[in-house]
């Protein structure tokens, strides 16, 4: 018989009952340090108290008014989101999936409103931009796409970081390129600063829309407000999610004028996207993670958790081969299955998540302590020693 949560996905043995800061605790009382902050979302942790304060005030307030009204906390996080971006204007959805689906929207609508008949997209292998029939298209994987045809039209897939491909396919046919600058699920496999300026520069020549997935690399995870901010290039369309709502359900796509001047009233639209509850969590949000000297702080903590994780992969060079990514967006690349990483992890009481490529992913949340991240690190060099026992 069918289990009454559709079996989606295969859940590890671990039942939370309340978290506070970096820490998970069971019903039991076991403590788990989270280095997976429900994948990059818990960006101040587990029950921030501004956060849950400014949570709280909204519930007893207002929960939902719908779109057709003025929102009050929506206005507050887009003024605030446009303030600190390249962005002139902000639509809020629920998620990831639902920002992707409104940025394939968007830069389809920009084309036909010009009159030209550009509808084609080039994504990237090793991509994840979400579950949804545009989604899983963009992504293009097998894993993701078998089964669910027919695929949404008009994704081209390319290489990630193979120029020559990309100068190739580029053209004034094509509408738009989509990209992670730092792919998450695909394993933490960073675009390097040149490859963005470069296709920053191929997007110029021939008029196309550069979209920038920050779901998951966005929000203070790379030690900047959003990681493009690095390369010092701009694109004219962003999704942003996961951190944004510290925990609350929220996304969002930024753009500039130009880039959004097709979606026009009745184009688009969303019943709960930028509710009064979600904006009153993720405007705190904002003001906390866009603040340059919290922006500090996540650099100094991520050279110090890198640091340390040098040290675990050369005690362990048998398990480990390299650590990488940007800020507090690390990923562990093992020489053992990445998964039997993350289950001796359990064991040793620290949350990793998986990744492509066999990496194990550590995303913590971007205000962790300096003592958890050396706390994180004992577990994981604890974990390493259980794997080697278990093995000899
Ligand atoms: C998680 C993720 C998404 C999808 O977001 P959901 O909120 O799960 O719909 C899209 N793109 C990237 C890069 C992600 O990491």
């Amino acid at each position: 018989m069918i289990a009454s949560i559709l079996p989606t996905y295969s859940r590890a043995p671990l039942t939370f009952t309340s978290g506070a800061g970096s820490w998970l605790t069971e019903a039991d009382g076991r403590r788990f340090l989270d280095l997976g902050a429900g994948i990059a979302v818990n960006a101040l942790g587990h029950a921030h108290p501004a956060l849950v304060e400014a949570l709280t005030e909204q519930a007893s307030a207002l929960w939902h008014v719908s779109n057709l009204y003025n929102i009050p906390t929506q206005q507050k996080l887009a003024d605030a989101l446009v303030d600190k971006t390249f962005a002139d204007t902000v639509f809020f959805t629920n998620s990831g999936t639902e920002a992707c689906e409104l940025a394939v929207k968007m830069a389809r609508k920009y084309w036909f409103e010009k009159g030209e008949d550009r509808t084609e997209i080039i994504t990237f292998n090793g991509s994840f931009h979400g579950r949804s029939s545009a989604g899983i298209a963009a992504a293009g994987s097998e894993k993701m796409t078998k089964g669910f045809g027919p695929l949404l039209p008009g994704f081209t897939h390319l290489d990630f970081g193979d120029h020559d491909a990309l100068t190739a396919a580029a053209s004034n046919k094509i509408a738009a390129i989509m990209v992670e600058p730092i792919q998450g699920e695909g394993g933490i496999r960073p675009l390097p600063d040149a490859c963005l300026k470069g296709l920053r520069d191929l997007c110029d020549t021939h008029g196309i829309l550069m979209i920038l997935d920050e779901v998951q690399c966005g929000m203070g995870r790379t030690g900047k407000l959003f990681a493009h901010e690095w390369a010092g290039v701009i694109p004219d369309i962003m999704m942003v999610a996961k951190g944004i709502g510290g925990g609350f359900p929220l996304g969002a796509v930024l753009a500039t004028e130009n880039a959004a001047s097709g979606m026009t009233a009745g184009t688009h639209g969303s019943t709960y996207g930028g509710n009064p509850l979600a904006c009153a969590v993720g405007a705190k949000v904002m003001d906390i993670v866009g603040d340059e000297a919290f922006l500090a702080e996540v650099n100094r903590k991520a050279g110090l958790f890198r640091q340390r994780l040098e040290g675990l992969i050369a005690a362990h060079p048998d398990l480990f081969e390299a650590v990488r990514g940007s800020g507090l967006m690390l990923g562990l690349k093992c020489k053992v299955a990445n998964t039997d990483v993350v289950q001796a992890g359990y064991a040793e009481g620290v949350l990793t998540v998986p990744a492509a490529d066999n990496v194990v992913r550590l995303l913590p949340a971007l205000n962790i302590p300096d003592e958890d991240i050396g706390a994180a690190v004992d577990r994981l060099d604890a974990a390493a020693h259980q794997m080697r026992r278990a093995n000899a």
